[in-house]
Order: C-alpha cells, then sequence, then structure tokens
C-alpha cells in the first residue's frame, strides 16, 4: 500500500472543508451523484462509438446504500471507473482553475472563505464535511485491475490494488459521529436526492435494510430493500409546462455546481429541419474563472441523450464562457469527431440560433432595470468582448453594453438612451477612457462638453475598452469619438478671432515646443477648456494609434506615442506667462503644464523627481 501527499491545495481545501462552517453540508451528495453520472455518460459515449468497448452491457445506475449499524453511506455506479493514474490525478489534484483561483485568493478569514466556496464547485472532496474516513474502489471499464483510494482528508491518502468485479466506482463514507442520524435516513437521503439529483438522467436506488414482521410468526426480521428515489429523466426532455421553476433552479445547481439559484434559464426546443434542445442558464454570479485562458467550460454537447462532451469551449463564443447548461441534438452524428465539431453545420446552426436567443433574452432581462445592473455588473466586461470576436451579432450585443456617462453619476446608460437624450444637432457618441472613473470624470478635456451639454461616456475598464471602443465605429448610424483625440465641440469663436489668439500666442507656443522637445509631439493654444490651464491630447492622424490599437488587440504592449501639448489661451498661468521673460520660470512652468495635464488623464509623468523640483521652485517663487 503506497502513500501519497495531497497537492498543497488540495490539502487547503479539505482543511476548509472540514473545519469550516459551512451549513450546507448535504450538497456532497448532489456533488457525488453528479460524478457518478458523468462517470456513466463517458461510460455510455465509449459504449457507443469505441471498437474496445462496443460489447460491453452495462445497466447504468447509480446505487445508494445506508448503513446505521456500520455508520456508513456508500455511493455506486457503474460507470467508467478511474484507473490507477485517475485516480491518483482526480483525487489528489485540483485541475480545475476556478478552484485553485479561489485558493491563491483565499483570505485566511475562515467564516468569509467558507461563504465564498459555495459559489463554486466543490466536488468530490465536500465528502470529507461529513466523514471520518473515504475509501474509493474504482476499476476503469475495459481494465483488468482494480484500485483502492482511501484517506481521512487529513495531507494523504492511501492507494492500492483491490479486487472488484464490475466496472465502476464504490464511495464508501464512514460518517463522522454527529453527521450518522441525517445521512443514514432513508428519508432524509430520499429528500436530498429529489431536490438536487432527481432530473439525473439515469436511475438513482436507495438499498437499505428494512424491519418485517412475518404475518404469521410475529417473528421480526431485516430485510434488503432497494427502491428507485429519482425520476431519471433528463431534465431538458420534458415540456417546458411540465417544468416548474424550482426544477429548473436545482437541476441549475446540479449541473453548474453552484449554492446559488441562476439569474436566468432558456429553454429551447427546435423542431423542423434541425431538431434539438437547449437549456442554458446564467449564473447569478460570473464563474471565478471566466478571466483565466483556462476557464472551464460550461456547456455540455448530448446526441440524442447521449452525453458527448463538456471540455468543448466553443460550444458558444467564448464571450458567452458565462452561460451554463446543455445543448443535446438529434441530428449530429454519436461519432462526431470532437475536433470537427467546430466545422459541422448542424452545430454551426445550433451555436448561432443559440447566441441569437440568449442575446435576445438578455434583451429582455434588460427591461427590468433592478435585475438588469446586477446582470451589468457580472457580465458587461464580457460582452464587450463579444462586440469585436461576433460580427454578426454585434448590433444586438451593443444594445445591451452599458457606460458610466456624465450624464447621471449613479446610472449606467445605453447607446440608445445616449442618443434619445441628445441635442437633434448632434450626432456622434462621445467618450473617454481612462482606468480610473474619478480621474476620468475630472478631466480637463470633459470642460467644453459640459459647457456645450454634451453627454460623454465615461469607460474606465480601460483594458478591455482600449481595445473594444475604437473597433466598434459606429452605432447605428453614430459614430464613436474619443474625445482624446477628436476635435472639441464648435465654440462661438470666430476663425479671424481664433487666429488672432494663435498669434497673440504664437512665440510662447513655440517656446515651450523647444523646451519640451521629444516630450510632446505639439503644442497649440485651444479653446476646448475653461478651469485648466493645459490638458493633452492624441493626434488623430497618427499611424501610431492605430497601430498601439491592433497591437493591444493582439495583446501586446506598445509605448504610448508622445502627445499634444494644448494651452488655454484664456487661463491667467498662461496669459502671464506669455508676458514673462524669465527664462527659467517658462522652462520650469512649460514642464509642470505638460507634467500637471498628464496627471488630470491619470498618465504617469517621466520623472516624479524633476517635478517635485520645478513644483517647489515655482513655489517659493511666488511666495
Ligand atoms: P468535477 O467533477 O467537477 O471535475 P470532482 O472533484 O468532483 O470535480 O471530481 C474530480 C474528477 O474525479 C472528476 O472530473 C472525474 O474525472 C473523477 N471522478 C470523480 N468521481 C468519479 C466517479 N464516480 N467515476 C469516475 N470518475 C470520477
Amino acid at each position: 500500500m503506497a502513500k501519497h501527499e495531497f497537492q498543497t491545495e488540495v490539502g487547503q481545501l479539505l482543511k476548509l472543508m472540514t473545519h469550516s462552517l459551512y451549513s450546507n453540508k448535504e450538497i456532497f451528495i448532489r456533488e457525488l451523484v453528479s460524478n457518478a453520472s458523468d462517470a456513466i455518460d463517458k461510460l455510455e459515449y465509449l459504449k457507443l462509438t469505441d471498437e474496445k468497448l462496443k460489447d460491453f452491457v452495462t445497466t447504468p445506475q447509480v446505487n445508494i446504500k445506508l448503513d446505521e449499524q456500520d455508520k456508513s453511506l456508500t455511493i455506486m455506479d457503474n460507470g467508467i471507473g478511474m484507473s490507477e493514474a485517475d485516480l491518483i490525478s482526480s483525487l489528489g489534484t485540483i485541475a480545475k482553475s476556478g478552484t485553485k483561483s479561489f485558493l491563491e485568493n483565499m483570505s485566511g478569514d475562515a467564516k468569509k472563505d467558507s461563504k465564498l466556496i459555495g459559489q463554486f464547485g466543490v466536488g468530490f472532496y465536500s465528502v470529507f464535511m461529513v466523514a471520518d474516513k473515504v475509501d474509493v474502489i474504482s476499476k476503469k471499464a475495459g481494465e483488468t485491475q482494480a484500485y483502492k483510494w482511501s484517506s481521512d482528508g487529513e495531507g494523504s491518502y492511501e492507494l492500492a490494488p483491490c479486487v472488484k468485479e464490475e466496472n465502476g466506482t464504490i464511495i464508501y463514507i464512514k460518517l463522522k459521529d454527529d453527521e450518522i442520524g441525517d445521512y443514514t435516513s432513508k428519508y432524509k437521503i430520499k429528500e436530498i436526492v429529489k431536490k438536487y439529483s432527481n432530473h439525473i438522467a439515469y436511475p438513482i436506488f436507495l438499498n437499505f435494510q428494512e424491519e418485517v414482521e412475518n404475518e404469521e410468526t410475529k417473528e421480526k426480521t431485516l430485510e434488503s430493500k432497494k427502491e428507485q428515489i429519482n425520476e431519471a429523466t433528463a431534465l431538458w426532455t420534458n415540456s417546458k409546462s411540465s417544468l416548474k421553476e424550482e426544477d429548473y433552479n436545482q437541476f441549475y445547481k446540479t449541473i453548474g455546481h453552484d449554492s446559488e439559484n441562476p439569474m436566468l434559464y432558456i429553454h429551447t426546443k427546435a423542431e423542423g429541419v434541425s431538431e434539438y434542445t437547449t437549456l442554458f442558464y446564467i449564473p447569478s454570479k460570473a464563474p471565478m474563472d471566466m478571466y483565466r485562458a483556462d476557464f472551464t467550460p460550461g456547456v455540455k454537447l448530448y446526441v440524442k441523450r447521449v452525453f458527448i462532451t463538456d471540455s468543448e469551449k466553443e460550444l458558444l463564443p467564448t464571450y458567452l464562457r458565462f452561460v451554463r447548461g446543455i445543448i443535446d441534438s438529434e441530428d449530429l452524428p454519436l461519432n462526431v469527431s470532437r475536433e470537427l465539431l467546430q466545422e459541422n453545420k448542424v452545430m454551426a446552426n445550433i451555436k448561432q440560433s443559440s447566441i441569437k436567443k440568449i442575446l435576445s433574452e438578455i434583451k429582455k432581462l434588460s427591461k427590468d432595470e433592478e435585475k438588469y445592473k446586477d446582470f451589468i455588473k457580472e457580465y458587461n466586461r464580457a460582452l464587450k468582448e463579444g462586440v469585436y470576436q461576433d460580427y454578426v451579432n454585434k448590433d444586438a450585443i451593443m444594445e445591451l453594453l452599458r457606460y458610466k456617462s456624465t450624464n447621471d453619476s449613479e446610472k449606467m446608460t445605453s447607446f440608445n438612451e445616449y442618443k434619445e437624450r441628445a441635442e437633434s444637432s448632434q450626432n456622434a457618441i462621445f467618450y473617454i477612457i481612462g482606468s480610473d472613473e474619478k480621474v476620468v470624470r475630472n478631466s480637463p478635456l470633459l470642460e467644453s462638453y459640459k459647457k456645450n451639454n454634451i453627454e460623454v461616456l465615461i469607460l474606465d475598464d480601460k483594458e478591455i475598452d482600449e481595445i473594444v471602443t475604437p473597433s466598434i465605429g459606429k452605432f447605428q448610424d453614430w459614430e464613436l469619438k474619443d474625445i482624446t483625440v477628436c476635435e472639441p465641440p464648435k465654440t462661438e469663436q470666430s476663425e479671424e478671432a481664433k487666429k488672432e489668439v494663435e498669434e497673440k500666442f504664437a512665440s510662447i507656443v513655440e517656446k515651450i515646443k523647444t523646451t519640451l522637445g521629444d516630450l510632446v509631439k505639439d503644442v497649440r493654444t485651444t479653446d476646448r477648456l475653461s478651469d485648466s490651464p493645459s490638458c493633452v491630447v492624441k493626434d488623430s492622424s497618427d499611424p501610431m494609434a492605430s497601430m498601439a490599437h491592433m497591437f493591444r488587440m493582439m495583446g501586446q504592449e506598445m509605448p504610448e506615442s508622445a502627445p499634444i501639448l494644448e494651452i488655454n489661451p484664456d487661463h491667467e498661468i498662461v496669459q502671464k506667462l506669455n508676458q514673462s521673460s524669465d527664462e527659467n520660470m517658462i522652462e520650469n512652468i512649460s514642464h509642470l503644464l505638460l507634467d500637471l495635464a498628464k496627471i488630470s488623464e491619470g498618465m504617469d509623468i517621466k520623472d516624479p523627481i524633476i517635478f517635485t523640483k520645478r513644483l517647489s521652485t515655482v513655489m517659493s517663487k511666488a511666495l
């Protein structure tokens, strides 16, 4: 018998499981039954597609056995089973990225962490909430040797060959003393299975002993009983009218490994050219691993109720990777190559219709302001990805996006609402991007828009907005314009008056330009400012700007090109500077005008030490 240490993260998870205040212990049954059902799914698929397992005969079922005297509960399946290597990798390490990242980010606050743990799939290890010791006896279909895995959940497990006739897995759970009553009661187990696993596609049998009285002798004996305790129909095959919201929610918890109800469910049966059923869920909280490249896909593919795959990331486009659920097709061949799924016409059709359906249901949800707020909080960012990933549905996705805006500091707005509010002369949507809402809201660049009563969208999810927004181009017939690039709104000032100002400040502009050298692309006077002395803008004709955008879309960093410095001729500082002949002062102020403008846009300044020095010099002069 060989002793193995658990991977560090498993140790952490187990500690949390066994010592936490986790209130909903009964879900371990849901998790184990769901694993059993997945294991049967996998074998059923191989029986139909794998030459070696073609003649394999099994009657798929899950058995739960209660033994009060032995203080144990056993869950058995005749599914695919696990080899020695499977046992080591599946029950000794954590493969799931969501769980891993959760553990990496654990706060160490047991109360808080144990609350969080319900938000993602806790899987097999949840059994240690109720178990003193667990034996997993498993034989992989097609192999001859079975193995036994045992652990008390305290840092290590033992693994040894053993004897088992049938393929599949037995999970023998020695219950903790204070859990015995609940989990050896057939009523309790029936209730839990009905609640969470009623619509697992395979029958679940409860095996227990019951006292029976002989009618003649009145002698009491224990008799073994076996009773089916679930409906065993794949939930999605039922008609919508026969299902209640509660049924949908419970099924979601089983397949989504979530403890909360979903935000939305969408059950569709398509008939006609292509026949299929889909059942999609939007979780109330975004999956933990949504922003990891190795996220776990949430949609399972079935063909005529036979499970095909749950590891295909593109059954839906990646921007909808938060969706959980199933797709069950009547037309795909059972042996559809998983590699070629993407090119399959039937699949492509299901995918396109599913996207349209999901987007239209989200649109319906958007009519409910409160609910939609929650949706946006979790998924706005994912939808933004859709704008540049999904050209076909771009318009529909754009209608779903919400942005902060200068119109209202509390409420987010849609492009449509923005358009409705705009004055009739306006025909563009203005926006500004930054990483800090507060900084962006105070940007000097907004001054002229405020003055002209023009709403500007505040895009403070810089990482994604910077990539997505420039590629939007237009919303309906309105162009989207970045106010750090585009011309400011027209003022009443005549061309002549403008020329006059330019001439008046020409020499100081030249001086600033010479002083700042490569730090700026250009220096010019502007009428876009009212309160601030200066601002920085990007050059719209700069080819580097669109290059930088392309680079960012490919995930590469690009150095920012030098900005244009604009100065406000109506501002006292600029006016006084124009009169000054103190070369030292002009140099210091020129740099300060640039640095202050950059700071107000949340940009880094080149050299904070020199900046402070210049500021001190100017301050002491001013006194
Ligand atoms: P999840 O089921 O979400 O992947 P678990 O921790 O519950 O996470 O299980 C880990 C892995 O162990 C499963 O993915 C599966 O490969 C394997 N496994 C668990 N239970 C069984 C079972 N009854 N039969 C076969 N494999 C199983």
